[in-house]
């Protein structure tokens, strides 16, 4: 199992829904691989401010993972630019797609609209080196958000077009969904990005998720609590879908909204303690694993295993596309000459 993140920000609830909580449920049944994508937040961020904030930002996906229920002898974490092999094997994938297959992707519009950028080679490139992370690890199963299907149909895809151009070297990995596809931010209006401001991170304490909660855009024709609201389309009360257990208050609170009987205050009051409930035990764990120099000791030793295992992989590749053989005859050649 292949996922990870980008160094660009705190892990936050849209993460827990959208993949983290499927890692935890799955970590004890698969080798799991955890990748810090640091060659991908390149393709939206690549300012030398960005990249000095690699390293911190690294730690703190680390440790958002084990405090939200990842436990460190079940997970291998590694650091992308610090395997050069993976570039080498997206490399070889590149030849496998067209340019115009990859132009009419609208998630990767979509990311460069957010992210106020041109798309750039890199960002085009996106989904083949994704494609790289999860197939140089040979991964079977990949939780991701709903941003990120189309990018693993582009892995599907090139896998079966390696293995039948050249021979079986991967498994056609599949898509593992989340509860919630795409978890909807603060704002209302666009998912929840470590990129938008417009997020509750993992680690926010008890008095910053409330205060992001109250914050929260709902219905805007509510000025007053006795105008009946729309619950459609409410952050609120998609959230409360989401997280929240007691279906029975929640469905009473939605019926009292929608006849204006009800303050926005009183369900975001609920939804602030739906929230922290979640958040409580993961500010236990953060204490627990925040021991000095555990966590860049786990993403060193993860790297070196992951570049091994990658090295493997690209060989298999070259092996099954004849360049190792031609490379061989090259210097049985150029031994026997004179
Ligand atoms: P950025 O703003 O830098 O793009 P991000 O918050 O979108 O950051 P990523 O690192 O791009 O986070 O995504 C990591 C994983 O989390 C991906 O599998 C993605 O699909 C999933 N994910 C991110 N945001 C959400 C969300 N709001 N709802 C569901 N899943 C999400
Ligand atoms: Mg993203």
């Amino acid at each position: 199992m292949l996922t990870g993140d980008r160094p660009t920000g705190p892990l936050h609830l849209g993460h827990l829904v959208g993949s983290l909580r499927n890692r935890i449920r799955l970590q004890a049944d698969y080798d799991a691989w955890f990748i810090i994508a640091d060659l991908h937040m390149l393709t939206t961020k690549n300012t030398p401010e960005d990249i000095a904030c690699v390293d911190k930002r690294a730690r703190d996906l680390v440790l958002d993972a084990l405090s939200a229920g990842i436990e460190p002898d079940q997970v291998v974490f590694y650091l992308q630019s610090a395997i050069p092999e993976i570039h080498e094997l997206a490399g070889l994938l590149q030849s496998l797609v067209s340019v115009s297959r990859l132009e009419r992707l609208p998630a990767l519009k979509d990311m460069a609209r957010d992210a106020g950028v041109e798309m750039s080679f890199a960002l085009l490139g996106y989904p083949i080196l994704q494609s790289a992370d999860i197939l140089s690890v040979r991964a079977n199963a990949v939780p991701v958000g709903k941003d990120n299907y189309a990018f693993v149909e582009v892995t599907r895809e090139l896998a079966r077009r390696f293995n039948g151009k050249y021979g079986e070297v991967f498994p056609v990995p599949e898509i593992i969904a989340g509860e919630a596809p795409t978890l909807v931010g603060t704002d209302g209006k666009r998912k929840m990005s470590k990129s938008l401001d417009n997020a509750i991170a993992l680690s926010d304490d008890a008095t910053t998720v409330r205060k992001k909660v109250m914050r929260m855009y709902t219905d805007p024709n509510r000025i007053r609590a006795d105008i009946p609201g729309t619950v459609e389309g409410n952050p609120v009360f998609a959230w409360l879908d989401v997280f929240g257990s007691d279906r029975e208050r929640i469905g009473e609170m939605k019926r009292r909204y929608e006849t204006g009987t009800i303050g926005d205050v009183e369900v975001k009051a609920l939804l602030a303690d739906v929230v922290n409930e979640i958040l409580e035990p993961m500010r236990e764990r953060r204490e627990r694993f925040a021991e000095p120099g555990l966590v860049d000791r786990l993403i060193v030793e993860g790297t070196a295993q992951v570049r091994l295992e990658t090295q493997a992989t690209v060989l298999a590749m070259k092996k099954a596309m004849g360049l190792t053989g031609a490379w061989n005859r090259i210097r049985r050649k150029a031994e026997r000459s004179p």
